[in-house]
């Protein structure tokens, strides 16, 4: 059997989505900057897709910047406000500990040069409160920058109530919501969102895509210096096949929003109580406010390297916390935040879940992986020590 559960990394592509690019990829393939009738055609698909992207999120069209994915939206979100606080003295940014790294690491570029970053230690359950980010809030402070929802464990955060607090004290309010678009309720407006970024790999279309939605009047800064295309903010020819499909794709997952994450819930909530049978592993984030489609648990005793490796020997697809993939011993610094010991935190498994999985697919991983977690722990020395008491068990 082949089950992917890997749906937090990257989404299979829709038929939709497919359909959708192909005609801008052959037919209609002109540079939507030229004058003729090829050209035009592009200019007009993109058009319209900047139209139903911002009706998916309660935006206008005219705020809607497409970009070459979910990291270049962070970073142009994040340059942007740090050069309107520049202009005003404050260079006070606030997010929290647990955010995606183009996040964190365009937050680390500024504080070279001189900004102050501070990071909102997150809760054991994976939270953040409003209140948070009231407290921590100063006259100097010039962007609030917190994730719609966690990548990694699958938290919510109280956007609304966050959006509300910047609101009320000025200051600029970007969200990450790269994990939340396609699959939670997104009202711009509403949540008093000034910047939001969203990326159509992470709901079924395309990688190398994605959109950053900007209230207006705030001037967008360039990450990308070109031509004239997005009304300046973002040089390059456009991906129009990518644009076009983003928005396909994004729409038949808002349509069907409801539906999708009652049905994953379901599967994720069964997936969970099956795990939990197995001894010495924990729950990471919090068992009711999550994304419909996360599962992420530590195993004591083991490396989530070795789980993984032989989960996909199964034909499972997952992926792990422990960063060991990304070139880095550190382990994850999502599970570091919420209070997981290093040796926890390097057995780590996630199965992030979409509305294509199925009930025979949870059951197929829920008979795989009891018999490998039994088996890496009869292989490991640390497993060996957490028995014979010479160590003591944290889960
Ligand atoms: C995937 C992801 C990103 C990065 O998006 P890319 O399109 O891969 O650049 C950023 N933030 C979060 C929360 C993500 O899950």
């Amino acid at each position: 059997m082949y089950v992917y559960a890997d749906n937090a990394a990257t989404t299979r592509m829709s038929d939709t989505a497919v359909a959708a690019m192909i005609p801008y990829m052959q037919e209609f393939f002109g540079n939507p900057s030229s004058l003729h009738s090829v050209g035009q055609k592009a200019a007009e698909a993109m058009m319209n897709a900047r139209q139903t992207v911002a009706g998916c999120i309660g935006a206008e069209a005219r705020e809607i910047t497409f970009t070459g994915g979910g990291s270049e939206a962070d970073n142009q979100a994040i340059i942007t406000a740090a050069r309107i606080g520049q202009r005003k003295g404050k260079k006070h940014i606030i997010s929290t500990a647990y955010e995606h790294h183009a996040v964190l690491h365009t937050l680390k570029k500024l504080e070279k040069e001189g900004f102050e970053i501070e990071l909102l230690p997150v809760g054991t359950l994976g939270n953040i409160t409003a209140q948070q980010v009231a407290d921590a809030i100063r006259p100097d402070t010039c962007l609030v920058t917190v994730m719609f929802a966690n990548n990694e464990i699958g938290s919510i955060l109280p956007i609304k109530e966050i959006g509300a607090v910047c609101k009320e004290k000025g200051v600029l309010f970007h969200t990450d919501a790269v994990q939340a678009a396609g699959h939670l309720h997104i009202d711009v407006k509403d949540m008093n969102i000034d910047m939001l970024s969203l990326a159509a790999h992470k709901f079924h279309g395309p990688k190398g895509v994605g959109a950053l939605y900007a209230r207006k009047g705030i001037p967008l800064v360039n990450v990308i210096e070109g031509g004239a295309q997005e009304r300046g903010k973002r040089g390059g020819t456009e991906n129009v096949a990518g644009i076009v499909s983003l928005a396909a794709a994004l729409k038949e997952c808002c349509d069907h929003i409801d539906e999708n994450a009652a049905k994953v819930t379901a599967l994720r909530d069964k997936l969970i109580e099956g795990i939990l049978q197995i001894p010495h592993c924990a729950l990471n984030g919090d068992p009711v406010n999550r994304l419909a489609g996360n599962v992420n648990v530590c195993f004591e005793g083991i490396e989530g390297e070795s789980l993984l490796l032989m989960l996909d020997a199964k034909g499972i697809c997952a992926s792990s916390g422990s960063a060991c993939t990304s070139g880095s011993l550190d382990p994850s610094h999502v599970l570091l935040a919420i209070g997981r010991p290093h040796e926890v935190a390097h057995g780590s498994l996630r199965l992030s879940l979409c509305e294509w999985n199925t009930e025979e697919e949870v059951d197929y991983i829920l008979a795989e992986l009891p018999g490998i977690v039994a088996y890496l722990r009869s292989i490991s020395p640390v497993w060996k020590d957490l028995e014979s008491g010479k160590k003591q068990f944290i889960l």
